[in-house]
């Protein structure tokens, strides 16, 4: 069986934080599924076709990545995708809180099925959120350093 991973998130935008996890990934699964989750009662700082167009920019370079949207449960979409494998990023204590929870639950509605695995953050990135930068962005501050090159306004 094929190692499949969902790599689910708002990427809005994509940052440095986001990269690095996926680039640590990309060696462990034969496929990984960068999904962005588009809910209509959330705002977003950039549009559904910007956030994609990021995400194909900057991981261009990955042969075994897919760029996907998708909306509803993430269970649902991973069941739809075959993947057998939720990817998330921790930051911190409060990143663990929250997604341990999610994590058993998640297993639970699966049967097991669903394996969700976490991959530390870098130090260096520990500190990076999308909504950080764009705080930075609408203040015309220099974000430059957070984002890939693709990322830009
Ligand atoms: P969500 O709205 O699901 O939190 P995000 O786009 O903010 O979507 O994040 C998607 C995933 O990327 C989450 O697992 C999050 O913990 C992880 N992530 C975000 N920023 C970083 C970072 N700086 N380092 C490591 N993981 C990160």
């Amino acid at each position: 069986m094929s190692r499949i991973a969902v790599f689910p998130g708002s990427f809005d935008p994509i940052t440095n934080g986001h990269f690095d996890i996926i680039e640590r990934a990309v060696p462990l699964f034969d496929k990984i599924i960068v999904a962005i989750g588009f809910n209509s009662e959330k705002k977003y700082m950039f549009s559904l076709e910007k956030r994609i167009e990021f995400l194909q920019e900057s991981l261009k370079q990955f042969k075994n990545i897919e760029i996907k949207k998708f909306d509803g449960l993430t269970v649902d979409f991973c069941k739809k995708e075959n993947a057998n494998f939720l990817l998330r990023g921790l930051r911190n204590p409060a990143d663990f809180e929250f997604e341990k929870s999610i994590a058993q639950i998640n297993r639970l509605m699966t049967n097991g099925k669903l394996e969700t695995v976490f991959l530390l953050t870098s130090a260096e990135k520990s500190y990076i959120s999308s909504s950080i930068v764009r705080e930075i962005m609408s203040y015309n501050g220099d974000y430059k350093k957070m984002v890939p090159d693709a990322v830009r306004i």
